[in-house]
């Protein structure tokens, strides 16, 4: 594979475009350099993604100037029968493509929208449950029931946690902040028709811009919303939300049905490529776009690693493991992830280049000389799949 999956076709730079670049040339510039560095590196981090140029203009547009408190069509100011229109769209769509009864597309991120929840379906004193053990819930009787993970490359089997909820008459709720493009495919499976209540980001492998979303079932819509606005935020981002809306659209179409499997089989072949050069995949593999690298019997450890892997241009994150025995600052483990390298294109014939340079650069972990050259192997590797259309003169950092 070799095709970009995103369209350039209309596009001709990133932003800073001339009034940035004319009146703030010290903001432009970092512009400019982070452009750069996304462009150069090799962007494993399980929850980065690179958003398409309509997503971005969206973003960029004058909609931000607007006040827009309430929902479309009950407002608290003037002049938003617009965004009354946006807002409607992304709503419309983001059910379409779940199959939910309810969306609110108001939360700035995936934290306000599991806040919104808490203040929406808890009291002060009430229990909640995080874990999939049955026996707890039996003891506690818990009002909530959460499942969502951030570093869990399986598959989650929804309906256990919804009779463990059923049993002791408490809501179930989903966090699919991490899958929820693969959900809205059906590359893993969708919580939406088995939970009362699902909050996502919209930044992740759905590919959207930067923010968060709820989608519900009818009877907790009102609730929901209440807690959204005036519960945990005033106005909301009516340009982000015209960006999750176009990036709801693009979700829809079969070309992102194709990039989520593209995902999901790039995690695989890089899992088992890195398994083939020695190292330890935590639960052996993956079903999804991460996984988990435990680093143990290598005699390294996550914060290590994370460092020499930055000074050969690869992101990743250090990561607990299944019975850590390290600090959360240092950790045993990273987590890798596909869903970036993914959009840029790239395929199952390059993840055996990546794994061959994560290599290179893990067993070169303190040595500047080595870690330089592969550096430089990965920038021969990434130019090969270009990025965001690096505007001429760019400084690089
Ligand atoms: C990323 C993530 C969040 C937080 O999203 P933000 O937009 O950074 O607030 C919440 N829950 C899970 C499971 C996540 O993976």
């Amino acid at each position: 594979m070799s095709e970009p999956l995103l369209s350039w076709s209309h596009w001709d730079r990133c932003p800073p475009g001339a009034a940035l670049a004319a009146t703030d040339p010290e903001i432009a510039t970092l512009i400019e350099a982070e452009i750069a560095r996304q462009g150069e590196g090799l962007e494993l981090i399980a929850s980065e993604n690179f958003v398409s140029p309509a997503v971005l203009e969206a973003m960029g547009s004058p909609l931000t100037n607007k006040y827009a408190e309430g929902l479309p069509g009950k407002r608290y100011y003037g002049g938003c029968e617009v965004v009354d229109k946006v807002e409607q769209l992304a709503i419309d769509r983001a059910k379409q493509l779940f199959g939910a009864d309810h969306a609110n597309v108001q939360p700035h991120s995936g934290a306000t929208a599991n806040a919104a929840v808490f203040l929406a379906v808890l009291k002060p004193g009430d229990t909640f449950l995080g874990l999939d053990m049955r026996a707890l819930a039996r003891e506690h009787k818990p009002k909530l029931i959460i499942a969502g993970y951030s570093a869990y490359s399986r598959v989650i089997d929804y309906a256990q946690f919804r009779a463990a909820a059923d049993e002791v008459g408490a809501l179930f709720m989903v966090d699919m902040a991490h899958f929820a493009g693969l959900a809205s495919t059906g590359v893993y499976p969708n919580p939406v028709p088995v939970a009362d209540i699902v909050t996502t980001t919209t930044h992740k492998t759905l590919r959207g811009p930067r923010g968060g979303l709820i989608l519900c079932k009818a009877a907790h819509a009102k609730a929901i919303d209440k807690a959204m606005f005036p519960g945990t935020q005033g106005g909301p981002l009516e340009h982000v939300i015209a960006a999750k809306a176009v990036a709801f659209r693009e979700a829809l179409q079969p070309a992102f049905a194709d990039y989520c499997k593209q995902v999901v089989a790039n995690a695989q072949a890089l899992a088992s490529a890195m398994a083939s050069r020695g190292w330890h995949i935590v639960s052996g593999g993956t079903d999804n776009h991460l996984f988990l690298v435990d680093l143990r019997s290598q005699g390294l450890t996550g914060k290590v690693a994370e460092h020499a892997l930055d000074a050969a241009a690869i992101t990743v994150n250090k990561n607990t493991v299944p019975r850590e025995t390290q600090s959360p600052f240092i950790t045993s483990g990273i987590r890798i992830g596909t869903p970036a390298i993914t959009t840029r294109g790239m395929g199952v014939a390059e993840m055996a280049r990546v794994a061959e340079l994560i290599d290179r650069a893990l067993r070169a972990a303190g040595d500047a000389d080595q870690l330089a050259a592969v550096r430089h192997d990965v920038r021969a590797l990434t130019s090969a799949f270009p990025l965001y259309p690096v505007p001429a003169g760019a400084v690089t950092a």
